[in-house]
Protein backbone atom coordinates (compact mmCIF):
# COMPACT_ATOMS: atom_id res chain seq x y z
CA UNK A 1 0.00 0.00 0.00
CA UNK A 2 1.24 3.88 -0.66
CA UNK A 3 1.45 6.51 1.16
CA UNK A 4 -1.25 8.69 2.74
CA UNK A 5 -1.54 12.04 3.53
CA UNK A 6 -4.45 13.38 5.95
CA UNK A 7 -4.64 17.26 6.87
CA UNK A 8 -6.79 18.20 10.18
CA UNK A 9 -7.42 21.68 10.76
CA UNK A 10 -7.17 24.21 13.36
CA UNK A 11 -10.92 23.54 15.23
CA UNK A 12 -9.93 19.30 14.85
CA UNK A 13 -7.03 19.78 16.94
CA UNK A 14 -8.46 22.40 19.24
CA UNK A 15 -7.71 20.15 22.70
CA UNK A 16 -6.09 17.91 23.91
CA UNK A 17 -8.92 15.67 23.51
CA UNK A 18 -9.25 16.39 20.04
CA UNK A 19 -6.00 15.60 19.76
CA UNK A 20 -6.16 12.65 21.04
CA UNK A 21 -8.89 11.91 19.08
CA UNK A 22 -7.05 12.77 15.62
CA UNK A 23 -4.16 10.37 16.87
CA UNK A 24 -6.43 7.63 16.66
CA UNK A 25 -7.77 8.91 12.70
CA UNK A 26 -3.94 8.33 12.06
CA UNK A 27 -3.61 5.01 13.69
CA UNK A 28 -6.58 3.74 11.83
CA UNK A 29 -4.69 4.32 8.71
CA UNK A 30 -1.70 3.16 9.94
CA UNK A 31 -3.10 0.14 10.95
CA UNK A 32 -4.77 -0.20 7.64
CA UNK A 33 -1.14 -0.44 6.16
CA UNK A 34 -0.52 2.79 4.88
CA UNK A 35 2.72 4.96 5.27
CA UNK A 36 1.21 8.30 6.79
CA UNK A 37 1.75 11.38 6.67
CA UNK A 38 0.11 14.40 8.83
CA UNK A 39 -0.13 17.67 8.52
CA UNK A 40 -1.65 19.89 11.11
CA UNK A 41 -2.70 23.37 11.60
CA UNK A 42 -2.12 25.57 14.64
CA UNK A 43 -4.35 24.46 17.45
CA UNK A 44 -8.39 26.06 17.70
CA UNK A 45 -8.05 29.81 16.94
CA UNK A 46 -4.17 29.81 18.00
CA UNK A 47 -2.89 31.87 14.95
CA UNK A 48 -5.65 34.31 15.57
CA UNK A 49 -4.49 34.77 19.01
CA UNK A 50 -0.69 35.35 17.52
CA UNK A 51 -1.66 38.14 14.79
CA UNK A 52 -3.84 39.50 18.07
CA UNK A 53 -0.39 39.34 20.39
CA UNK A 54 1.99 40.65 17.31
CA UNK A 55 -1.20 43.93 17.06
CA UNK A 56 -0.85 44.61 20.46
CA UNK A 57 2.54 45.24 19.91
CA UNK A 58 2.49 47.12 16.68
CA UNK A 59 0.21 48.32 14.27
CA UNK A 60 2.56 47.41 11.12
CA UNK A 61 5.10 44.55 12.62
CA UNK A 62 7.59 43.27 10.42
CA UNK A 63 6.73 40.63 8.05
CA UNK A 64 9.82 38.55 8.77
CA UNK A 65 8.58 38.48 12.52
CA UNK A 66 5.09 37.70 11.68
CA UNK A 67 6.21 34.46 9.96
CA UNK A 68 8.61 33.90 13.07
CA UNK A 69 5.25 34.32 15.47
CA UNK A 70 2.52 32.72 13.43
CA UNK A 71 4.70 29.47 12.68
CA UNK A 72 5.03 28.53 16.24
CA UNK A 73 1.25 27.67 16.80
CA UNK A 74 1.65 24.86 14.33
CA UNK A 75 5.04 23.21 15.54
CA UNK A 76 2.45 23.20 18.91
CA UNK A 77 0.66 20.81 17.29
CA UNK A 78 3.03 18.75 15.72
CA UNK A 79 5.05 17.64 19.15
CA UNK A 80 1.43 17.30 20.95
CA UNK A 81 0.12 14.76 17.95
CA UNK A 82 3.77 12.67 17.81
CA UNK A 83 3.52 12.79 21.75
CA UNK A 84 -0.40 11.38 21.50
CA UNK A 85 0.68 8.75 18.70
CA UNK A 86 3.48 7.75 21.19
CA UNK A 87 1.41 7.13 24.18
CA UNK A 88 -0.65 4.84 22.07
CA UNK A 89 2.27 2.77 21.12
CA UNK A 90 3.33 4.35 17.30
CA UNK A 91 6.51 5.85 16.70
CA UNK A 92 6.10 9.19 14.85
CA UNK A 93 8.59 12.24 14.00
CA UNK A 94 7.69 16.02 14.22
CA UNK A 95 8.83 18.07 11.36
CA UNK A 96 8.70 21.90 10.99
CA UNK A 97 8.18 22.85 7.35
CA UNK A 98 12.33 23.64 6.51
CA UNK A 99 13.10 19.98 8.35
CA UNK A 100 10.26 18.61 5.72
CA UNK A 101 11.30 20.34 3.04
CA UNK A 102 9.12 22.81 2.30
CA UNK A 103 11.16 25.71 -0.16
CA UNK A 104 9.09 28.58 -0.60
CA UNK A 105 9.45 31.97 -2.35
CA UNK A 106 11.44 34.51 -0.17
CA UNK A 107 8.06 36.65 0.27
CA UNK A 108 7.07 36.94 4.12
CA UNK A 109 3.22 36.11 5.01
CA UNK A 110 1.92 34.65 1.51
CA UNK A 111 5.06 32.65 -0.24
CA UNK A 112 4.41 30.46 -2.76
CA UNK A 113 6.06 26.35 -2.44
CA UNK A 114 8.38 25.89 -5.18
CA UNK A 115 9.91 22.54 -4.37
CA UNK A 116 9.70 19.88 -1.86
CA UNK A 117 12.55 17.67 -0.89
CA UNK A 118 11.70 14.58 0.36
CA UNK A 119 14.22 13.02 1.53
CA UNK A 120 13.98 13.14 5.35
CA UNK A 121 10.14 12.27 5.06
CA UNK A 122 11.29 9.49 3.13
CA UNK A 123 13.64 8.33 5.33
CA UNK A 124 11.21 8.45 8.30
CA UNK A 125 8.68 6.50 6.41
CA UNK A 126 11.23 3.77 5.61
CA UNK A 127 11.76 3.48 9.25
CA UNK A 128 8.07 2.52 9.80
CA UNK A 129 7.29 5.82 11.17
CA UNK A 130 4.39 8.36 10.98
CA UNK A 131 5.60 11.58 9.83
CA UNK A 132 3.83 14.79 11.51
CA UNK A 133 4.32 17.97 9.48
CA UNK A 134 3.55 21.77 10.36
CA UNK A 135 1.57 23.08 7.88
CA UNK A 136 1.40 26.42 6.49
CA UNK A 137 4.85 27.20 6.77
CA UNK A 138 8.25 26.63 4.84
CA UNK A 139 11.84 27.77 4.13
CA UNK A 140 13.28 30.50 1.71
CA UNK A 141 16.35 29.75 -0.47
CA UNK A 142 17.97 32.58 1.78
CA UNK A 143 17.04 30.36 4.63
CA UNK A 144 13.97 32.75 6.34
CA UNK A 145 11.03 31.04 7.58
CA UNK A 146 7.71 31.88 5.77
CA UNK A 147 4.30 31.44 5.84
CA UNK A 148 2.41 30.39 2.96
CA UNK A 149 -1.22 32.70 3.58
CA UNK A 150 -3.90 32.21 5.83
CA UNK A 151 -5.61 28.77 5.43
CA UNK A 152 -2.31 27.47 3.64
CA UNK A 153 -1.76 24.26 5.88
CA UNK A 154 -4.32 22.71 3.27
CA UNK A 155 -1.32 23.35 0.53
CA UNK A 156 0.96 21.63 2.30
CA UNK A 157 -0.73 18.87 2.63
CA UNK A 158 -1.84 19.01 -1.17
CA UNK A 159 2.24 19.86 -2.05
CA UNK A 160 3.28 16.87 -0.02
CA UNK A 161 0.85 14.49 -1.41
CA UNK A 162 2.04 15.96 -5.06
CA UNK A 163 5.60 15.32 -3.91
CA UNK A 164 5.13 12.30 -1.95
CA UNK A 165 3.36 10.77 -5.27
CA UNK A 166 0.83 9.45 -2.32
CA UNK A 167 -2.11 7.68 -3.32
CA UNK A 168 -4.46 10.30 -1.65
CA UNK A 169 -4.70 13.27 0.53
CA UNK A 170 -7.77 13.95 2.41
CA UNK A 171 -8.65 17.13 4.24
CA UNK A 172 -10.07 16.63 7.81
CA UNK A 173 -12.33 19.43 9.05
CA UNK A 174 -15.38 20.28 10.80
CA UNK A 175 -17.48 19.94 7.91
CA UNK A 176 -18.67 16.71 6.45
CA UNK A 177 -17.81 17.68 2.95
CA UNK A 178 -17.72 20.59 0.07
CA UNK A 179 -21.59 21.76 0.24
CA UNK A 180 -23.49 23.30 -2.45
CA UNK A 181 -23.67 26.19 -0.42
CA UNK A 182 -22.78 26.99 3.49
CA UNK A 183 -25.79 25.04 5.24
CA UNK A 184 -25.28 27.49 8.22
CA UNK A 185 -27.29 29.85 5.48
CA UNK A 186 -29.70 27.57 3.71
CA UNK A 187 -30.80 24.76 5.54
CA UNK A 188 -31.48 22.44 2.19
CA UNK A 189 -27.69 22.97 1.08
CA UNK A 190 -26.53 19.31 0.13
CA UNK A 191 -23.10 17.65 0.74
CA UNK A 192 -21.71 16.74 -2.91
CA UNK A 193 -20.24 13.40 -3.65
CA UNK A 194 -17.75 14.80 -6.26
CA UNK A 195 -16.71 18.30 -7.78
CA UNK A 196 -14.67 18.85 -10.99
CA UNK A 197 -11.12 20.79 -9.64
CA UNK A 198 -12.23 23.59 -11.55
CA UNK A 199 -15.34 24.36 -9.93
CA UNK A 200 -13.54 24.14 -6.51
CA UNK A 201 -10.75 26.45 -7.63
CA UNK A 202 -13.76 28.81 -8.45
CA UNK A 203 -15.68 28.21 -4.89
CA UNK A 204 -12.44 28.38 -3.16
CA UNK A 205 -11.69 31.48 -4.83
CA UNK A 206 -15.02 33.03 -4.50
CA UNK A 207 -15.20 32.77 -0.73
CA UNK A 208 -16.29 29.13 0.00
CA UNK A 209 -14.07 28.99 3.15
CA UNK A 210 -13.64 25.24 2.99
CA UNK A 211 -10.08 24.84 1.01
CA UNK A 212 -6.90 27.17 0.39
CA UNK A 213 -7.46 28.06 -3.54
CA UNK A 214 -3.83 27.40 -3.34
CA UNK A 215 -4.23 23.43 -2.86
CA UNK A 216 -7.11 23.46 -5.29
CA UNK A 217 -4.62 24.32 -8.05
CA UNK A 218 -1.91 22.19 -6.93
CA UNK A 219 -4.31 19.32 -6.81
CA UNK A 220 -5.11 20.49 -10.23
CA UNK A 221 -2.05 20.57 -11.89
CA UNK A 222 -0.61 17.29 -10.17
CA UNK A 223 -3.71 15.55 -10.13
CA UNK A 224 -3.66 14.46 -6.29
CA UNK A 225 -6.33 12.45 -5.31
CA UNK A 226 -8.51 14.89 -2.76
CA UNK A 227 -11.36 14.18 -0.22
CA UNK A 228 -12.68 16.59 2.23
CA UNK A 229 -14.17 15.08 4.94
CA UNK A 230 -15.47 15.42 8.91
CA UNK A 231 -12.55 14.67 11.34
CA UNK A 232 -15.34 13.98 13.71
CA UNK A 233 -18.39 11.82 11.51
CA UNK A 234 -17.10 8.49 10.16
CA UNK A 235 -18.81 9.06 6.85
CA UNK A 236 -17.61 9.64 3.05
CA UNK A 237 -16.70 13.29 2.41
CA UNK A 238 -16.40 15.13 -0.72
CA UNK A 239 -13.96 14.01 -3.68
CA UNK A 240 -12.32 16.53 -5.83
CA UNK A 241 -11.26 15.04 -8.98
CA UNK A 242 -10.95 15.60 -12.54
CA UNK A 243 -13.98 15.40 -14.21
CA UNK A 244 -16.89 14.58 -11.61
CA UNK A 245 -18.62 12.05 -12.91
CA UNK A 246 -22.02 11.65 -10.57
CA UNK A 247 -23.35 14.94 -11.30
CA UNK A 248 -21.97 15.87 -14.63
CA UNK A 249 -25.58 17.11 -16.08
CA UNK A 250 -26.18 19.95 -13.72
CA UNK A 251 -25.53 23.15 -14.44
CA UNK A 252 -25.13 25.32 -11.42
CA UNK A 253 -22.85 23.22 -8.55
CA UNK A 254 -22.48 25.34 -5.99
CA UNK A 255 -23.04 28.96 -4.69
CA UNK A 256 -20.47 31.10 -3.23
CA UNK A 257 -20.67 34.16 -0.82
CA UNK A 258 -18.57 37.09 0.56
CA UNK A 259 -19.65 40.15 2.25
CA UNK A 260 -17.76 43.22 3.33
CA UNK A 261 -17.66 44.30 -0.69
CA UNK A 262 -16.85 47.83 -1.43
CA UNK A 263 -17.84 49.44 -5.37
CA UNK A 264 -15.46 52.41 -5.73
CA UNK A 265 -16.74 54.18 -9.07
CA UNK A 266 -13.89 57.26 -10.56
CA UNK A 267 -15.62 59.84 -12.29
CA UNK A 268 -14.72 62.05 -14.95
CA UNK A 269 -11.57 60.34 -16.36
CA UNK A 270 -10.01 61.24 -19.17
CA UNK A 271 -10.99 58.58 -22.14
CA UNK A 272 -7.89 57.85 -23.90
CA UNK A 273 -5.75 54.63 -24.45
CA UNK A 274 -3.75 54.26 -21.41
CA UNK A 275 -6.66 55.41 -19.02
CA UNK A 276 -7.54 51.89 -17.80
CA UNK A 277 -3.77 50.22 -17.48
CA UNK A 278 -2.79 53.41 -15.56
CA UNK A 279 -5.47 53.75 -13.02
CA UNK A 280 -4.93 49.50 -12.56
CA UNK A 281 -1.15 50.11 -12.68
CA UNK A 282 -1.09 52.15 -9.99
CA UNK A 283 -3.58 50.27 -8.04
CA UNK A 284 -1.61 46.60 -8.15
CA UNK A 285 1.79 48.37 -7.23
CA UNK A 286 0.40 49.89 -4.49
CA UNK A 287 -0.84 46.45 -3.28
CA UNK A 288 -4.90 46.73 -3.68
CA UNK A 289 -6.92 43.49 -5.22
CA UNK A 290 -8.90 44.74 -7.47
CA UNK A 291 -12.29 42.29 -8.40
CA UNK A 292 -14.97 43.40 -11.08
CA UNK A 293 -14.24 46.39 -12.62
CA UNK A 294 -16.61 48.21 -15.32
CA UNK A 295 -15.72 50.96 -17.19
CA UNK A 296 -18.76 53.82 -18.15
CA UNK A 297 -17.73 55.53 -21.67
CA UNK A 298 -19.65 58.55 -21.13
CA UNK A 299 -18.58 61.17 -24.05
CA UNK A 300 -15.86 60.93 -26.14
CA UNK A 301 -13.76 62.98 -24.00
CA UNK A 302 -14.99 61.39 -20.25
CA UNK A 303 -14.82 57.94 -19.48
CA UNK A 304 -15.70 56.64 -15.79
CA UNK A 305 -14.46 53.26 -14.16
CA UNK A 306 -15.90 51.56 -11.22
CA UNK A 307 -14.30 48.62 -9.74
CA UNK A 308 -14.74 46.30 -6.32
CA UNK A 309 -12.71 45.93 -3.81
CA UNK A 310 -12.52 43.89 0.14
CA UNK A 311 -14.66 47.22 2.05
CA UNK A 312 -10.88 46.81 4.59
CA UNK A 313 -8.78 47.91 1.24
CA UNK A 314 -10.93 50.75 0.76
CA UNK A 315 -9.22 53.60 2.93
CA UNK A 316 -5.82 52.40 0.82
CA UNK A 317 -7.98 52.21 -2.26
CA UNK A 318 -8.90 55.86 -1.98
CA UNK A 319 -5.64 57.69 -0.74
CA UNK A 320 -3.43 55.80 -2.63
CA UNK A 321 -5.91 57.47 -5.64
CA UNK A 322 -5.70 60.61 -4.67
CA UNK A 323 -2.09 60.84 -4.19
CA UNK A 324 -1.78 60.06 -7.89
CA UNK A 325 -4.68 62.41 -8.95
CA UNK A 326 -2.58 64.48 -10.93
CA UNK A 327 -1.47 61.80 -13.40
CA UNK A 328 -4.50 59.95 -13.88
CA UNK A 329 -7.01 62.99 -13.78
CA UNK A 330 -10.11 62.32 -12.60
CA UNK A 331 -13.31 64.28 -11.22
CA UNK A 332 -13.97 62.71 -8.48
CA UNK A 333 -14.14 59.29 -6.76
CA UNK A 334 -17.52 57.73 -5.43
CA UNK A 335 -17.79 54.60 -3.16
CA UNK A 336 -20.42 52.43 -2.23
CA UNK A 337 -20.37 50.04 0.89
CA UNK A 338 -22.18 47.51 2.29
CA UNK A 339 -22.18 45.10 -0.40
CA UNK A 340 -21.63 41.11 -0.96
CA UNK A 341 -20.83 39.38 -3.99
CA UNK A 342 -23.45 36.37 -4.79
CA UNK A 343 -21.49 33.67 -7.71
CA UNK A 344 -22.85 30.55 -8.73
CA UNK A 345 -20.57 27.42 -10.45
CA UNK A 346 -20.69 24.90 -12.70
CA UNK A 347 -18.83 23.34 -15.40
CA UNK A 348 -21.77 22.58 -17.26
CA UNK A 349 -22.61 26.31 -17.62
CA UNK A 350 -20.02 26.08 -20.83
CA UNK A 351 -22.26 24.67 -22.58
CA UNK A 352 -25.34 25.85 -21.90
CA UNK A 353 -26.38 29.80 -22.49
CA UNK A 354 -28.95 31.79 -20.36
CA UNK A 355 -27.69 30.98 -17.05
CA UNK A 356 -26.51 34.20 -15.96
CA UNK A 357 -30.11 35.33 -17.73
CA UNK A 358 -32.18 32.52 -15.01
CA UNK A 359 -29.46 34.02 -12.56
CA UNK A 360 -30.73 37.77 -13.15
CA UNK A 361 -34.53 36.57 -13.70
CA UNK A 362 -34.26 34.98 -10.26
CA UNK A 363 -32.46 38.05 -8.42
CA UNK A 364 -35.53 40.43 -10.25
CA UNK A 365 -38.13 38.69 -8.76
CA UNK A 366 -36.98 38.28 -5.51
CA UNK A 367 -36.56 42.37 -5.43
CA UNK A 368 -33.00 42.27 -5.57
CA UNK A 369 -31.10 44.74 -7.61
CA UNK A 370 -27.68 43.54 -9.31
CA UNK A 371 -24.83 46.22 -8.71
CA UNK A 372 -22.29 45.03 -10.72
CA UNK A 373 -21.29 41.02 -12.65
CA UNK A 374 -18.51 39.08 -13.75
CA UNK A 375 -18.19 35.91 -15.52
CA UNK A 376 -15.99 33.05 -16.95
CA UNK A 377 -16.39 30.07 -18.37
CA UNK A 378 -17.97 28.27 -15.49
CA UNK A 379 -18.95 31.13 -12.76
CA UNK A 380 -21.46 33.88 -12.76
CA UNK A 381 -21.03 36.87 -9.90
CA UNK A 382 -23.13 39.15 -9.18
CA UNK A 383 -22.69 42.31 -6.67
CA UNK A 384 -25.67 42.98 -4.22
CA UNK A 385 -26.55 44.87 -1.36
CA UNK A 386 -25.13 42.80 1.59
CA UNK A 387 -28.88 42.82 3.35
CA UNK A 388 -29.91 40.72 0.81
CA UNK A 389 -27.20 38.55 0.31
CA UNK A 390 -28.69 35.56 1.98
CA UNK A 391 -32.31 35.99 0.29
CA UNK A 392 -30.23 35.78 -3.05
CA UNK A 393 -28.24 32.83 -2.00
CA UNK A 394 -31.55 31.35 -1.35
CA UNK A 395 -33.61 31.97 -3.99
CA UNK A 396 -30.78 30.64 -6.41
CA UNK A 397 -30.65 27.52 -4.16
CA UNK A 398 -33.96 26.83 -4.86
CA UNK A 399 -34.27 27.54 -8.62
CA UNK A 400 -31.32 25.88 -9.67
CA UNK A 401 -32.50 23.13 -7.80
CA UNK A 402 -29.11 22.57 -6.01
CA UNK A 403 -30.96 20.68 -3.20
CA UNK A 404 -31.84 17.75 -5.52
CA UNK A 405 -30.21 14.92 -5.07
CA UNK A 406 -28.82 14.22 -8.49
CA UNK A 407 -28.75 10.13 -9.63
CA UNK A 408 -25.46 8.52 -10.24
CA UNK A 409 -24.12 8.01 -13.81
N1 LIG B 1 -2.88 28.19 11.17
C1 LIG B 1 -2.99 28.89 9.90
C2 LIG B 1 -4.26 29.72 9.85
O1 LIG B 1 -5.00 29.74 10.81
C3 LIG B 1 -2.89 27.99 8.73
C4 LIG B 1 -3.99 26.97 8.60
O2 LIG B 1 -4.69 26.67 9.56
O3 LIG B 1 -4.17 26.43 7.51
O4 LIG B 1 -4.49 30.38 8.90
MG1 LIG C 1 -8.70 25.81 6.57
Amino acid sequence: MGIIVQKFGGTSVGSVERILHVAQRVIQEKNAGHDVVVVVSAMGKSTDQLVDLANQISSKPSKREMDMLLTTGEQVTISLLSMALAEKGYEATSFTGWQAGVETEASHGNARILNIQTENVKTELSKGKIVVVAGFQGVSEDGQITTLGRGGSDTTAVALAAALKAEKCDIYTDVTGVYTTDPRCVKSARKLESISYDEMLELANLGAGVLHPRAVEFAKNYQVALEVRSSMENERGTLIEEESSMEQNLVVRGIAFEDQVTRVSVLGLPNELTTLSTIFTTLATNGVNVDIIIQNTTSDLKTSISFSVKTNALEDTISILEQHKSILQFDKIESESQLAKVSIVGSGMVSNPGVAAEMFDVLANEGIQVKMVSTSEIKVSTVVDQVHMVDAVNALHDAFELSKEVASV
